[in-house]
């Protein structure tokens, strides 16, 4: 999980030895060896014959979220997170990742002036982008990242960390935890009076994740271990007792790149748009100019569409991803 991760565009597929196209990953990693998920990530309901197999992952008949199936080990887990992730030099080409640290920079001029006094908690921090950005405001900000240090990063769970916070923010980290309603409850316990909660995740329900089913971007299998809906989230951040103050269904990013991915590798040859924009050693497949320059050009005269759809997705309520901001 991470920030720079965390932001607007997010991978999916696994490192495959045989440089496979990513679109067959979630295909691929439904038949890896891990054990299934024996029980819903999300409610602890155990799963029986009610519940919903789908590709690489089970959809509980109590509260409707996926989890990841099989449930990765640690060592799929971790080479899934390998270096071509997230390389020092940035992900994408271009402006790709300027454009992502924009975004960060702009959550934190957004809820700088609406937290109470005190410092803020930001989950799967990545290189710091956000912390920095509450920096610049005066603000004292704490990230943590897994294998990660730096002078306001932190190797650690959420649950290890203790004291009051004005804000403990989940950008698009919460997906990746093993236990992401456990974090939840001890995030909402961290909070100070006012204090809020700020949870982007992809929206599992969404009108592409249902269009592109298991082609779809967000899946990322086996990286994303829950795939949560609305009612679901909302419910449970309720349950916390907090109130939500606000949800958009554009906000949480990654919503236009979703249908623009999505649209591009439904033409022959699914072309990987994902990967056709990273830098060359972040890419997975598309190694051929031709192959990348045809997912490139094809994004083009997608992006009308894709735009188009995504209007109709936010209106309709059913985005890409959500974003929920609630307070103690
Ligand atoms: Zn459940």
């Amino acid at each position: 999980m991470s920030n720079a991760q965390s932001s607007a565009i997010r991978s999916e597929g696994r490192r495959s030895k045989s440089g496979s196209p990513r679109q067959g990953n979630t295909l691929a990693y439904s038949r890896t060896q891990a054990p299934p998920a024996a029980q819903c990530v999300w409610c602890e309901h155990r799963f029986d014959s009610a519940d919903d197999r789908l590709t690489g992952r089970v959809r509980c008949a109590r509260c409707g979220v996926a989890t990841t199936s099989p449930w990765p080990s640690d060592e799929q887990l971790s080479a899934a997170y390998a270096d071509w992730y997230r390389p020092e030099a940035g992900r994408f080409s271009g402006l790709g990742d300027k454009v992502l640290r924009r975004t960060r920079s702009a959550l934190a001029d957004r809820l700088h002036p609406i937290l109470p006094p005190g410092p803020v908690l930001d989950v799967g921090a990545g290189d710091g982008t956000l912390v920095e950005a509450f920096a610049r405001h005066g603000r004292e900000a704490v990230g943590l990242e897994r294998h990660a240090s730096g002078p306001h990063i932190r190797n650690a769970e959420v649950e290890e960390v203790d004291g009051k916070w004005s804000a403990v923010i989940f950008w698009h980290s919460l997906e990746h935890l093993r236990q992401p309603a456990r974090a939840l409850n001890h995030a909402a316990a961290l909070l100070s009076p006012g204090g809020t909660l700020v949870v982007a995740v992809p929206n599992a329900t969404s009108l592409q994740a249902r269009i592109f089913g298991d082609r779809w971007l967000a899946l990322d299998l086996p990286r994303h271990l829950v795939h949560l809906s609305p009612p679901a989230l909302l419910s449970k951040i309720e349950a916390l007792g907090l109130r939500v103050e606000r949800v958009s269904y554009l906000r949480g990013g990654q919503v236009v790149f979703g249908w623009l991915h999505g649209f591009v590798g439904q033409l022959p040859g699914h072309p990987d748009l994902y990967d056709a924009i990273r830098r060359s050693e972040a890419r997975q497949a598309t190694r051929s100019p031709v192959l990348r320059l045809y997912a490139l050009a094809a994004a083009v005269v997608a992006l009308p569409f894709a735009l188009a759809a995504t209007a109709i997705e936010v209106a309709v309520r059913s985005g890409g991803t959500i974003y929920v901001e609630a307070r103690r």
